[in-house]
């Protein structure tokens, strides 16, 4: 399942952010997703609930912005909303659309924990030494 993926990739990104900045938690995360990212957010939020566990980005919030998806008719020559990649032209109806925005993903914002936090460390550990 593709959101799985990159719901892995998502964990690196965070892990990465969360390491240089001295191994603080992450709090929130803030995806955007294009609507013709063909990423399905149910998937995605259940794939970051699985590979977040033992990360630095554990337990944080994720907040996902839908970036909704334009592209250019060729028959109009104009930009046309466009809801999914197989959708015809709102205007003249064609098929012939050069996706031009909502085709990506992308984690927009990473919040870290403060430096010091030492109260919430220890009852992280005490929760997961009662699992
Ligand atoms: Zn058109």
């Amino acid at each position: 399942m593709h959101e799985m993926a990159l719901a892995g990739s998502i964990r690196d990104i965070i892990d990465e952010v969360a390491h240089a900045h001295g191994d603080r938690r992450v709090e929130r995360v803030v995806l955007e997703i294009g609507e013709l990212a063909a990423v399905e957010i149910s998937a995605l939020r259940f794939g970051l609930e699985v590979a977040l566990k033992d990360s630095f980005g554990e337990n944080a919030i994720i907040d996902i912005i839908a970036v909704a998806g334009s592209g250019w008719c060729m028959r109009c020559a104009t930009t046309v909303a466009l809801p999914r990649r197989d959708a015809a032209c709102p205007q003249c109806g064609s098929y012939q659309i050069q996706p031009t925005a909502g085709t990506e993903m992308r984690v927009k914002e990473l919040m870290l924990a403060a430096v010091n936090e030492a109260a919430v460390d220890d009852e992280a550990h005490e929760r997961s030494d009662h699992v």
